[in-house]
Protein backbone atom coordinates (compact mmCIF):
# COMPACT_ATOMS: atom_id res chain seq x y z
CA UNK A 1 0.00 0.00 0.00
CA UNK A 2 1.20 3.58 -0.71
CA UNK A 3 1.45 6.38 1.87
CA UNK A 4 -1.34 8.52 1.27
CA UNK A 5 -1.24 11.72 0.06
CA UNK A 6 -2.33 14.68 2.19
CA UNK A 7 -5.92 15.69 0.92
CA UNK A 8 -5.41 19.63 0.92
CA UNK A 9 -2.44 18.70 -1.49
CA UNK A 10 -4.25 16.42 -3.59
CA UNK A 11 -6.76 19.25 -4.43
CA UNK A 12 -4.29 21.67 -4.46
CA UNK A 13 -6.13 23.92 -1.92
CA UNK A 14 -4.67 25.97 1.32
CA UNK A 15 -5.43 24.44 4.78
CA UNK A 16 -8.10 27.43 5.52
CA UNK A 17 -9.61 27.19 2.24
CA UNK A 18 -13.30 27.77 2.43
CA UNK A 19 -15.90 25.23 1.59
CA UNK A 20 -16.30 26.78 -1.64
CA UNK A 21 -12.54 27.00 -3.16
CA UNK A 22 -12.61 23.14 -1.49
CA UNK A 23 -15.46 22.50 -4.53
CA UNK A 24 -14.19 24.65 -6.94
CA UNK A 25 -11.23 22.87 -6.51
CA UNK A 26 -12.91 19.18 -6.62
CA UNK A 27 -14.73 20.20 -9.59
CA UNK A 28 -11.87 21.16 -11.44
CA UNK A 29 -10.08 17.70 -10.63
CA UNK A 30 -13.22 15.82 -11.01
CA UNK A 31 -13.53 17.20 -14.80
CA UNK A 32 -9.66 16.69 -16.15
CA UNK A 33 -9.44 13.17 -14.28
CA UNK A 34 -13.12 11.48 -14.89
CA UNK A 35 -13.32 8.21 -16.09
CA UNK A 36 -15.87 9.09 -18.83
CA UNK A 37 -13.46 11.66 -20.45
CA UNK A 38 -10.33 9.39 -19.95
CA UNK A 39 -11.09 5.78 -20.98
CA UNK A 40 -8.88 3.36 -20.46
CA UNK A 41 -6.72 5.76 -18.28
CA UNK A 42 -5.73 3.87 -14.99
CA UNK A 43 -3.65 7.02 -14.09
CA UNK A 44 -6.65 9.33 -14.31
CA UNK A 45 -8.62 7.00 -12.91
CA UNK A 46 -6.91 6.98 -9.35
CA UNK A 47 -6.15 10.66 -9.72
CA UNK A 48 -10.12 11.06 -9.71
CA UNK A 49 -10.49 8.42 -7.08
CA UNK A 50 -7.98 10.35 -4.83
CA UNK A 51 -9.74 13.81 -5.37
CA UNK A 52 -13.14 12.01 -4.60
CA UNK A 53 -11.79 10.88 -1.16
CA UNK A 54 -10.05 14.01 -0.58
CA UNK A 55 -13.33 15.45 -1.41
CA UNK A 56 -15.41 13.35 0.80
CA UNK A 57 -13.90 14.31 3.27
CA UNK A 58 -13.07 18.13 3.25
CA UNK A 59 -16.64 19.31 2.45
CA UNK A 60 -17.74 17.49 5.51
CA UNK A 61 -17.30 20.44 7.97
CA UNK A 62 -17.15 16.95 10.91
CA UNK A 63 -14.66 14.83 9.25
CA UNK A 64 -12.33 17.82 8.08
CA UNK A 65 -12.21 18.88 11.56
CA UNK A 66 -11.24 15.09 12.75
CA UNK A 67 -8.45 15.34 9.54
CA UNK A 68 -6.76 18.25 10.70
CA UNK A 69 -6.87 16.78 14.29
CA UNK A 70 -5.73 13.20 13.43
CA UNK A 71 -4.92 13.22 9.48
CA UNK A 72 -6.10 10.27 7.82
CA UNK A 73 -6.52 8.14 10.97
CA UNK A 74 -9.11 10.41 12.41
CA UNK A 75 -11.07 9.87 9.19
CA UNK A 76 -10.55 5.93 8.71
CA UNK A 77 -13.61 3.97 8.66
CA UNK A 78 -16.58 6.85 9.38
CA UNK A 79 -19.35 6.19 7.72
CA UNK A 80 -19.57 7.26 4.18
CA UNK A 81 -23.09 8.95 3.55
CA UNK A 82 -23.44 6.36 -0.02
CA UNK A 83 -21.29 3.64 1.12
CA UNK A 84 -18.78 3.36 -1.82
CA UNK A 85 -16.97 5.60 -4.10
CA UNK A 86 -18.70 5.55 -6.87
CA UNK A 87 -22.46 5.41 -5.23
CA UNK A 88 -20.60 8.98 -3.24
CA UNK A 89 -19.33 10.07 -6.51
CA UNK A 90 -22.65 10.27 -8.29
CA UNK A 91 -24.13 11.71 -5.45
CA UNK A 92 -21.52 14.51 -5.74
CA UNK A 93 -21.67 14.49 -9.49
CA UNK A 94 -25.34 14.99 -10.16
CA UNK A 95 -24.79 18.24 -7.40
CA UNK A 96 -22.36 19.34 -9.32
CA UNK A 97 -22.94 18.98 -12.68
CA UNK A 98 -26.40 18.31 -12.99
CA UNK A 99 -28.47 15.05 -14.93
CA UNK A 100 -26.76 11.60 -14.49
CA UNK A 101 -28.88 9.37 -12.93
CA UNK A 102 -30.29 8.53 -9.63
CA UNK A 103 -31.56 12.24 -9.37
CA UNK A 104 -34.79 10.89 -9.57
CA UNK A 105 -36.35 14.70 -10.62
CA UNK A 106 -34.85 16.75 -8.05
CA UNK A 107 -34.97 20.34 -9.06
CA UNK A 108 -31.45 20.68 -9.37
CA UNK A 109 -30.60 20.38 -12.96
CA UNK A 110 -29.16 23.43 -14.54
CA UNK A 111 -28.76 23.25 -18.23
CA UNK A 112 -28.18 21.04 -20.36
CA UNK A 113 -25.57 18.03 -19.72
CA UNK A 114 -23.79 15.49 -21.84
CA UNK A 115 -25.12 11.36 -21.19
CA UNK A 116 -22.96 9.10 -19.18
CA UNK A 117 -20.78 6.62 -21.01
CA UNK A 118 -21.65 2.97 -21.16
CA UNK A 119 -19.38 -0.07 -21.32
CA UNK A 120 -20.13 -3.25 -22.45
CA UNK A 121 -17.71 -6.21 -22.86
CA UNK A 122 -18.03 -8.72 -26.27
CA UNK A 123 -16.52 -11.64 -26.90
CA UNK A 124 -15.92 -12.83 -30.22
CA UNK A 125 -14.03 -15.96 -31.70
CA UNK A 126 -11.00 -15.72 -33.61
CA UNK A 127 -13.39 -16.59 -36.68
CA UNK A 128 -15.06 -12.91 -35.85
CA UNK A 129 -11.51 -11.52 -34.80
CA UNK A 130 -10.16 -12.58 -38.17
CA UNK A 131 -13.29 -11.62 -41.33
CA UNK A 132 -14.89 -9.11 -38.79
CA UNK A 133 -18.20 -9.18 -37.72
CA UNK A 134 -21.92 -7.34 -36.85
CA UNK A 135 -23.58 -8.16 -33.83
CA UNK A 136 -26.47 -6.17 -31.87
CA UNK A 137 -25.72 -5.72 -28.51
CA UNK A 138 -28.32 -5.65 -25.77
CA UNK A 139 -28.42 -2.49 -23.34
CA UNK A 140 -29.90 -2.56 -20.34
CA UNK A 141 -30.16 0.97 -18.99
CA UNK A 142 -32.05 3.14 -16.75
CA UNK A 143 -34.17 4.92 -18.58
CA UNK A 144 -36.14 8.57 -16.80
CA UNK A 145 -39.89 7.00 -16.24
CA UNK A 146 -42.07 9.26 -19.03
CA UNK A 147 -45.36 8.51 -16.59
CA UNK A 148 -44.33 10.67 -13.86
CA UNK A 149 -41.61 12.21 -16.05
CA UNK A 150 -38.96 10.81 -13.18
CA UNK A 151 -40.74 12.61 -10.40
CA UNK A 152 -41.04 9.09 -8.82
CA UNK A 153 -44.43 10.24 -7.53
CA UNK A 154 -48.08 9.15 -9.20
CA UNK A 155 -49.21 11.50 -12.38
CA UNK A 156 -51.22 14.00 -10.84
CA UNK A 157 -49.67 14.06 -7.17
CA UNK A 158 -46.71 15.33 -5.90
CA UNK A 159 -43.82 14.40 -3.69
CA UNK A 160 -43.60 15.39 -0.40
CA UNK A 161 -41.20 16.82 2.11
CA UNK A 162 -39.45 14.46 3.99
CA UNK A 163 -40.07 14.02 7.73
CA UNK A 164 -36.95 12.67 8.81
CA UNK A 165 -34.70 15.16 7.53
CA UNK A 166 -37.21 18.21 7.33
CA UNK A 167 -36.31 18.89 3.63
CA UNK A 168 -32.68 18.95 4.74
CA UNK A 169 -31.38 15.77 3.04
CA UNK A 170 -29.16 15.03 5.86
CA UNK A 171 -29.74 14.03 9.33
CA UNK A 172 -26.89 13.89 12.50
CA UNK A 173 -26.58 11.11 14.73
CA UNK A 174 -24.62 11.29 18.04
CA UNK A 175 -22.10 8.47 18.96
CA UNK A 176 -20.65 9.33 21.91
CA UNK A 177 -19.06 12.75 21.60
CA UNK A 178 -19.14 13.21 18.27
CA UNK A 179 -21.56 13.82 15.62
CA UNK A 180 -22.08 12.61 12.81
CA UNK A 181 -23.96 14.12 9.68
CA UNK A 182 -25.07 11.81 7.60
CA UNK A 183 -27.42 11.53 4.02
CA UNK A 184 -30.92 10.96 5.25
CA UNK A 185 -31.84 7.27 4.56
CA UNK A 186 -35.45 7.81 4.69
CA UNK A 187 -34.89 10.36 1.45
CA UNK A 188 -31.93 9.66 0.57
CA UNK A 189 -30.20 13.03 0.61
CA UNK A 190 -33.23 14.21 -1.66
CA UNK A 191 -35.26 15.95 1.16
CA UNK A 192 -38.59 15.11 -0.87
CA UNK A 193 -39.82 11.64 -0.67
CA UNK A 194 -42.76 9.67 -2.73
CA UNK A 195 -46.28 9.96 -1.39
CA UNK A 196 -48.13 8.15 -3.61
CA UNK A 197 -45.69 6.40 -6.20
CA UNK A 198 -45.87 6.05 -9.68
CA UNK A 199 -47.08 2.61 -10.63
CA UNK A 200 -45.02 2.27 -14.22
CA UNK A 201 -41.72 3.03 -11.97
CA UNK A 202 -42.85 2.22 -8.47
CA UNK A 203 -41.47 5.48 -7.21
CA UNK A 204 -38.09 5.09 -8.43
CA UNK A 205 -38.35 8.04 -11.24
CA UNK A 206 -36.24 5.62 -13.85
CA UNK A 207 -37.28 2.18 -15.55
CA UNK A 208 -35.15 -0.44 -16.89
CA UNK A 209 -35.13 -0.11 -20.90
CA UNK A 210 -33.15 -2.59 -22.97
CA UNK A 211 -32.24 -1.31 -26.00
CA UNK A 212 -29.94 -2.78 -29.14
CA UNK A 213 -27.04 -1.08 -30.89
CA UNK A 214 -25.72 -2.63 -33.70
CA UNK A 215 -21.84 -2.88 -33.35
CA UNK A 216 -19.31 -3.38 -36.17
CA UNK A 217 -16.80 -5.20 -35.21
CA UNK A 218 -13.42 -5.03 -37.52
CA UNK A 219 -11.62 -7.31 -39.58
CA UNK A 220 -8.38 -7.96 -37.24
CA UNK A 221 -9.50 -6.35 -33.89
CA UNK A 222 -7.47 -7.89 -30.95
CA UNK A 223 -8.78 -8.72 -27.21
CA UNK A 224 -7.84 -5.73 -25.08
CA UNK A 225 -8.99 -3.37 -27.44
CA UNK A 226 -12.26 -1.24 -27.06
CA UNK A 227 -14.63 0.21 -29.81
CA UNK A 228 -16.26 3.49 -29.24
CA UNK A 229 -19.55 3.69 -30.85
CA UNK A 230 -20.52 7.51 -30.31
CA UNK A 231 -23.93 9.01 -28.93
CA UNK A 232 -25.06 5.40 -27.86
CA UNK A 233 -23.96 5.82 -24.48
CA UNK A 234 -26.83 7.30 -21.58
CA UNK A 235 -28.84 10.46 -23.26
CA UNK A 236 -27.67 13.96 -22.09
CA UNK A 237 -30.49 15.67 -19.79
CA UNK A 238 -32.20 18.96 -21.45
CA UNK A 239 -31.17 18.31 -24.80
CA UNK A 240 -27.57 17.56 -23.88
CA UNK A 241 -25.61 15.08 -26.19
CA UNK A 242 -26.07 11.81 -25.55
CA UNK A 243 -22.55 9.98 -24.22
CA UNK A 244 -21.06 7.27 -25.84
CA UNK A 245 -20.56 3.46 -25.63
CA UNK A 246 -17.55 1.58 -25.04
CA UNK A 247 -17.41 -1.76 -26.23
CA UNK A 248 -14.20 -3.81 -24.73
CA UNK A 249 -13.22 -6.33 -26.70
CA UNK A 250 -12.26 -10.28 -25.26
CA UNK A 251 -11.32 -13.23 -27.52
CA UNK A 252 -12.36 -16.70 -26.71
CA UNK A 253 -9.74 -19.05 -26.60
CA UNK A 254 -9.13 -21.63 -30.20
CA UNK A 255 -8.53 -25.24 -30.01
CA UNK A 256 -6.12 -24.65 -32.96
CA UNK A 257 -4.66 -21.31 -33.29
CA UNK A 258 -3.51 -18.96 -30.42
CA UNK A 259 -2.86 -15.27 -31.97
CA UNK A 260 0.07 -13.16 -31.45
CA UNK A 261 -0.89 -9.78 -32.70
CA UNK A 262 -1.87 -10.20 -36.21
CA UNK A 263 -0.06 -13.74 -36.71
CA UNK A 264 -1.88 -16.96 -36.11
CA UNK A 265 0.31 -19.49 -34.88
CA UNK A 266 -0.39 -23.21 -35.08
CA UNK A 267 1.02 -26.63 -35.19
CA UNK A 268 1.84 -28.35 -38.11
CA UNK A 269 2.36 -32.14 -37.55
CA UNK A 270 4.50 -33.68 -40.36
CA UNK A 271 5.86 -37.45 -40.27
CA UNK A 272 9.36 -38.59 -39.96
CA UNK A 273 9.99 -38.65 -43.80
CA UNK A 274 8.29 -35.72 -44.43
CA UNK A 275 10.22 -33.69 -41.89
CA UNK A 276 13.43 -35.68 -43.93
CA UNK A 277 12.46 -35.46 -47.20
CA UNK A 278 10.36 -32.04 -47.26
CA UNK A 279 6.43 -32.25 -47.99
CA UNK A 280 3.83 -29.97 -47.76
CA UNK A 281 0.99 -29.70 -45.95
CA UNK A 282 -2.80 -28.07 -45.80
CA UNK A 283 -4.16 -25.96 -43.09
CA UNK A 284 -7.44 -24.80 -42.49
CA UNK A 285 -7.69 -21.13 -41.07
CA UNK A 286 -10.03 -19.64 -38.64
CA UNK A 287 -11.84 -17.55 -41.77
CA UNK A 288 -12.10 -21.19 -43.69
CA UNK A 289 -9.65 -20.63 -46.35
CA UNK A 290 -6.67 -22.87 -46.30
CA UNK A 291 -2.73 -22.08 -46.57
CA UNK A 292 -0.21 -24.68 -47.99
CA UNK A 293 2.56 -24.91 -45.46
CA UNK A 294 6.13 -25.89 -47.31
CA UNK A 295 7.89 -28.19 -44.82
CA UNK A 296 11.43 -28.21 -46.09
CA UNK A 297 13.75 -31.14 -46.15
CA UNK A 298 15.33 -31.64 -42.87
CA UNK A 299 12.52 -30.07 -40.45
CA UNK A 300 14.11 -30.09 -37.00
CA UNK A 301 10.90 -30.17 -34.46
CA UNK A 302 9.68 -26.76 -32.77
CA UNK A 303 11.19 -25.11 -36.26
CA UNK A 304 8.99 -22.45 -37.21
CA UNK A 305 7.62 -22.22 -41.42
CA UNK A 306 6.15 -18.95 -42.22
CA UNK A 307 3.61 -18.27 -44.46
CA UNK A 308 3.38 -15.07 -44.90
CA UNK A 309 -0.33 -12.92 -45.52
CA UNK A 310 -2.18 -15.73 -44.56
CA UNK A 311 -2.77 -14.58 -41.01
CA UNK A 312 -4.90 -11.49 -39.40
CA UNK A 313 -5.68 -8.70 -41.39
CA UNK A 314 -4.25 -5.29 -39.36
CA UNK A 315 -7.01 -3.31 -37.82
CA UNK A 316 -4.91 -0.07 -39.20
CA UNK A 317 -4.91 -1.99 -42.85
CA UNK A 318 -1.49 -2.34 -43.58
CA UNK A 319 -1.72 -5.81 -45.00
CA UNK A 320 -2.01 -9.16 -43.33
CA UNK A 321 -0.09 -10.90 -40.77
CA UNK A 322 1.49 -14.15 -41.40
CA UNK A 323 1.18 -18.07 -40.53
CA UNK A 324 3.30 -19.26 -38.26
CA UNK A 325 3.80 -23.49 -38.40
CA UNK A 326 5.15 -25.18 -35.72
CA UNK A 327 6.94 -27.94 -37.24
CA UNK A 328 5.87 -31.27 -35.06
CA UNK A 329 7.15 -34.77 -35.82
CA UNK A 330 4.73 -37.43 -35.39
CA UNK A 331 6.26 -40.93 -34.21
CA UNK A 332 3.94 -43.59 -34.51
CA UNK A 333 3.13 -46.04 -32.03
CA UNK A 334 2.28 -49.45 -33.34
CA UNK A 335 3.84 -50.07 -36.73
CA UNK A 336 4.06 -53.40 -38.42
CA UNK A 337 7.16 -55.94 -38.88
CA UNK A 338 8.03 -54.98 -42.15
CA UNK A 339 8.32 -51.19 -41.42
CA UNK A 340 9.98 -51.88 -37.96
CA UNK A 341 12.51 -54.00 -40.61
CA UNK A 342 12.83 -50.96 -43.12
CA UNK A 343 13.46 -48.59 -40.32
CA UNK A 344 16.16 -51.00 -38.92
CA UNK A 345 18.00 -50.77 -42.19
CA UNK A 346 17.17 -46.76 -42.27
CA UNK A 347 19.31 -47.09 -39.00
CA UNK A 348 21.69 -48.69 -39.83
CA UNK A 349 22.40 -47.04 -43.24
CA UNK A 350 21.99 -43.75 -41.32
CA UNK A 351 24.42 -44.55 -38.92
CA UNK A 352 27.15 -45.48 -41.31
CA UNK A 353 26.39 -41.68 -42.79
CA UNK A 354 27.17 -40.60 -39.51
CA UNK A 355 30.15 -42.32 -39.29
CA UNK A 356 31.45 -41.26 -42.43
CA UNK A 357 30.56 -38.14 -41.57
CA UNK A 358 32.75 -38.23 -37.98
CA UNK A 359 35.86 -39.74 -40.13
CA UNK A 360 35.65 -37.49 -42.92
CA UNK A 361 35.93 -34.58 -40.92
CA UNK A 362 39.10 -36.12 -38.58
CA UNK A 363 40.37 -36.89 -41.36
CA UNK A 364 40.28 -33.29 -43.00
ZN1 LIG B 1 -42.72 6.76 -12.81
ZN1 LIG C 1 -35.00 12.97 4.40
Amino acid sequence: MSQKRDYYEVLGVAKDASPDDVRKAYRQAALKNHPDRNPGDAEAEARFKEATEAYQVLSDEQKRARYDRFGHAGVEGMPDAGGDIFTHFQDIFSELFGGGFGGGGQPRRRGPARGHDLRVQQRLTLREAMVGAKREVVLRTPATCEECSGTGAKPGTKRKQCGTCDGQGQVSTSRGFVMFTQTCPECRGEGSVVKTPCESCNGQGAVEKTRKVVVNFPAGIDAGQRLRVPGQGMPGSQGGPSGDLYVDIDLAPDERFERDGADLVTRAPVSFSTAVLGGSLEIELPDETRATVEIPAGSQPGEIVTVRGKGLPRVDGRGRGSLQAVVQVEVPKHISARAKELLRDLDAELGKQAEKATTSKTAS
